[in-house]
């Protein structure tokens, strides 16, 4: 089981890694709320424990973000205040469960050993980035209000970008996701899929909304900042 442990105060998250480390967790730690949500986006956690004060986004705001890019692992969220009103937050911003501190390590590892016997959360259905809705339910796609005529592997490359929403795609992690594992990652199948995605998401008249980053990847975005200059796919 991969976590992530969103904790400020570095003495804590060490702690707390250390101990679920001998229990067999893998555990990754930052520090503040925005490598928090990029990592979250990035990889394919089992669970997040996640501080409620954090710096740069506070933990609220880290749920809130995760749970609009559709990511639906579950979050334990720590907090010190034990003011109703925060628990309240916490559920409406997407949190699964809440620990006052201070705990004891023991009560962490119960919550979460709880959490990660639940089902999956559902995943949001409809996924919102600007004026693009991907509606997951019926594989469908509306760039401002106009239906987008996918095929099955455009709709799955595009849902992709859309769960990761703002952050950064590789051409690996679009290989393992919209081809089985059968797909040759060196071949061009990603590029010329890509190129085929974008002229039906980027009409004439639309705003471009995929970003390259060369020999990085991809990122879906409202309103891509690159020109077509640079563009390789
Ligand atoms: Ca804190």
């Amino acid at each position: 089981m991969r976590l992530l442990l969103v904790e400020d105060e570095a003495p804590l998250a060490e702690s707390l890694a250390r101990g679920l480390r001998e229990l067999s967790f893998a555990v990754d730690i930052v520090a503040d709320g925005m490598d928090a949500v990029t990592h979250a986006a990035l990889n394919e956690y089992d669970a997040i424990v996640l501080d409620l004060t954090l710096p740069r986004r506070d933990g609220l705001d880290v749920c809130r973000e995760i749970r609009r890019r559709g990511i639906a692992v579950p979050v334990l969220m720590l907090t010190a205040r034990t003011a109703l009103d925060d628990k309240v937050l916490g559920f409406d911003a997407g949190a699964d469960d809440y620990l006052v501190k201070p705990f004891a390590f023991a009560e962490l590892v119960a919550r979460l050993r709880a959490l990660l016997r639940r089902p999956r959360a559902t995943i949001a259905d409809v996924l919102t980035v600007g004026d693009l809705v991907v509606d997951t339910r019926s594989q469908t796609a509306l760039r401002a209000g106009r239906a987008l005529p996918l095929t099955t592997r455009e709709y799955a490359l595009l849902e992709h970008l859309a769960r990761h929403a703002g952050a950064l795609v590789s051409r690996a992690s679009i290989s393992a996701h919209v081809w089985d594992d059968n797909h040759d990652p060196f071949s061009n199948n990603v590029e010329v899929l890509m190129a085929r995605l974008r002229r039906k998401l980027e009409g004439v008249r639309e705003t471009r909304m995929i970003e390259t980053r060369r020999g990085a990847g991809y990122r879906l975005v409202p309103h891509a900042a690159d020109p077509v200059a640079g563009v390789d796919a």
